[in-house]
């Protein structure tokens, strides 16, 4: 069961709680689909708002905006609701609730980046249907395609976009070129996040709330010792505030950004939602997904399962993310197990510096960071796996790779 909750002071502000479902007429009295007189105006309150992309880079979305339409030639712009991090739920729930508030985003950005054509990019089933069903009742004159692709943790890279709507694998090209560059069918292309495109239509129907609409987070909860939930805070909110309302509060340490942004020890409650103070403190937001470990549960553990599914997500495209994923995802599940060796901890430690941003996209960023983060916030309990595994450890049994089965979140 997944809960949904807005946290922000005035919700009239809020993605979760905008009047309109997925209804056109709610929606247009809500103050959607307005014209875009100036289409340079809303690009410039984006930027001076500092929107950032919620895909889980955070990369400002003004400057992608701009590149595009200062790219030559026609553009494409594409609406990425591909969420691979397994404990995010957000961006299937927009597709699902709010695919108009979506829908009006994406003819906004073509209004400012000047493309002639859109796509909504998909993996979920239930999404595609009321995105086709909006679609169907929109007033826009963009031609927009749905795109739908097979769900894996890579498939919303951007560059794995590009090339499944090309018609190819959805797997990460190397980069350049980006696709601002030459993305679909060679064409400039944005690839935004639905959650971007979704604040940007709250932008241009809601001026006056600009600074807040730009600095609102939607945040997937997860964890067994509490229930799901979708929340929606403040940038700044701390992270214990937000974990309460899934009976989360209690927790002992939590996992940040899906899988991308590592795990944090006991003070986990005072960090804010933010991406500068979480990178302060070494983490990352990511997509906003936050994974709670609760009394019983074990960080080797938990660090163990997100290697291991990483390691089995690795597109192996890039020779040192397969060797790479699968030495930290087998030197964690001996730890586990509590059979490893001298020097394991000096091995993972080396590999966690070395390895980030040697594969073609984030995914063995996101596995080196988890070990570096156990290393770093949980000494302690690796040294106590040293001559034996602990309960929490033992139930992983001898099958380490579940499929990502614990960190997945049921869309509410
Ligand atoms: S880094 Fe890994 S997952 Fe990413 S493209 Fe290379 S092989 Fe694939």
């Amino acid at each position: 069961m997944t809960g949904v909750f807005s946290l922000l002071p005035e919700q009239r502000h809020g993605l979760l709680t905008h009047p309109a479902s997925g209804d056109l007429d709610r929606y247009v009295a809500a103050g959607g689909y307005t014209p875009v007189p100036e289409p340079d105006r809303l690009l410039d309150r984006i930027a001076a708002v500092g929107l950032r992309g919620r895909g889980g880079a955070g990369f400002p979305a003004a400057v992608k905006l701009r590149a595009v339409r200062h790219a030559p030639g026609p553009s494409v712009v594409v609406a990425n609701g591909e969420e691979g991090e397994p404990g995010s739920v957000k961006d299937r729930w927009l597709l699902r609730h709010r695919p108009h508030l979506v829908l009006d985003g994406v003819r906004l950005a073509a209004a400012m980046t000047g493309a002639g054509r859109g796509c909504v990019y998909l993996s979920d089933a239930v999404a595609e249907r009321t995105v086709r069903q909006a679609l169907a009742e929109w007033p826009g004159d963009l031609h927009v395609d749905v795109v739908p692709t097979p769900h894996t943790y890579v498939a919303g890279e951007e560059t794995a976009v590009v090339r499944r709507i090309d018609g190819g694998p959805a797997l990460p090209t190397a980069k350049p070129p980006r696709p601002f560059e030459s993305g679909v069918g060679g064409a400039p292309t944005l690839v935004a996040n639905v959650e971007t495109l979704a604040r940007i239509a709250m932008l241009h129907a809601h001026p006056e709330a600009a600074t807040a609409v730009a600095g609102t987070h939607l945040v997937t909860l997860s964890g067994s010792g509490g229930t799901a939930a979708l929340v929606e805070a403040s940038a700044g909110t701390h992270l214990k505030a937000i974990a309460d309302m899934g009976g989360h509060g209690k927790a002992e340490a939590v996992l940040l950004g899906g899988l991308f942004g590592g795990l944090h020890g006991p003070d986990w409650g005072d960090l804010p939602l933010d991406h500068d103070g979480l990178a302060a403190a070494g983490g990352a937001l990511g997509c906003g997904a936050l994974h709670f470990l609760h009394p019983g549960d074990c960080p080797v553990a938990v660090a163990t399962q997100a290697a291991a599914y990483l390691a089995a997500q690795s597109a192996r495209q890039c020779g040192v993310c397969v060797s790479g994923t699968g030495a930290l995802a087998r030197t964690l599940t001996d730890i586990a197990r509590g059979v490893s060796g001298d020097g394991t901890t000096d091995r993972l430690r080396r590999w966690s510096r070395q390895l980030p941003g040697r594969g073609a996209c984030g995914l063995l960023d996101a596995a080196a960071r988890v070990v570096g983060s156990l290393l770093t916030h949980f000494p302690d309990r690796i040294d106590g796996h040293r001559n034996s595994a602990c309960p929490a450890c033992r139930a992983l049994g001898t099958s380490a790779p579940d499929e990502g089965r614990r960190f997945k979140v049921t869309v509410p």
